[in-house]
């Protein structure tokens, strides 16, 4: 699992070390408009190394995170050199943050949040619920392979969310949808309760997001300790697809 600097491409290597030494000297706020420093692919052609994932707080990812999701909203996304981000991660992966998505095509992570290959875990499945082989993904990815960030992004519009408002009912979906239902339970909402109504399914969305973080503290002690003891934090995200954004909750 561990990438041997041997492996690292020169280039690579030096622009990395710029951002690190950046890092180690408490440049942070400085470097929030240099995008040499800037993580999370930021930088665009190359993908976080160890080093640079570790150095970094769970703060300094939700923000990062949050800077990505501008830059894509606003058309400033990053030029990401994709086949060097393949090669320097073949011999290992260090991403900072894992996210648990609907599979919505219209809401791809590594997109919205414009990331780069190594840089962030992904799970997608309809109505971003949470199941038992979820979080044994999530404490994979957290617990072995070091993520510090557990970010569950619900969207506006979501087809598994109004399928679960209309009781729908069909092969496998059925017992998927089954979960979204403590989400509808929970929603306070004062007006039309239908998946007709754009507000409500959005409002269930969001509650549904809510769960999902419960759910993982909940149902996953490993998790639970490690966030407890601060070496990862369990956040929220709701996108919205007119607007592109992600607004981050829970925090
Ligand atoms: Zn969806």
């Amino acid at each position: 699992m561990k990438q041997k600097s041997s492996d690292v491409p020169r280039a690579h290597r030096a622009s990395a070390r710029r951002r690190f030494l950046a890092a180690a000297v408490g440049a942070y706020a400085a470097a929030r408009t240099d995008a040499t420093w800037a993580q999370l692919g930021s930088a665009g052609s190359a993908s976080l190394t160890k080093q640079q994932r570790d150095a970094l707080s769970v703060v300094q990812i939700i923000d990062e995170l949050k800077k990505g999701n501008e830059r894509f909203r606003t058309g400033r996304l990053v030029s990401h050199d994709y086949r060097d981000q393949q090669r320097t991660t073949a011999t290992g992966q260090f991403p900072a943050a894992v996210v648990v998505g609907c599979i919505d095509s219209r809401a791809p992570a590594e997109i919205i949040f414009d990331v780069g290959i190594g840089d962030t875990f992904n799970v997608r499945i309809a109505g971003n619920v949470v199941n038992d082989d979820i979080l044994g993904s999530l404490e994979f990815a957290c617990a072995v392979a070091g993520a510090k960030v557990v970010l569950v992004i619900g969207h506006t519009a979501c087809g598994a969310i109004k399928g679960a408002i209309d009781d729908v009912e069909m092969g496998n979906l059925t017992g998927l949808l089954a979960r979204v239902k403590p989400a509808i339970t929970r929603t306070q909402f004062s007006g039309d309760k239908s998946s007709k109504n754009a507000a409500y399914v959005d409002a269930v969305a969001r509650a549904n997001v809510v769960f999902g973080i419960e759910t993982i503290r909940r149902r996953s002690p490993i998790l639970e300790e490690l966030e407890k003891k601060g070496s990862i934090r369990i956040v929220g995200a709701m996108y919205d697809l007119a607007t592109g954004v992600a607004e981050i909750i829970g925090v």
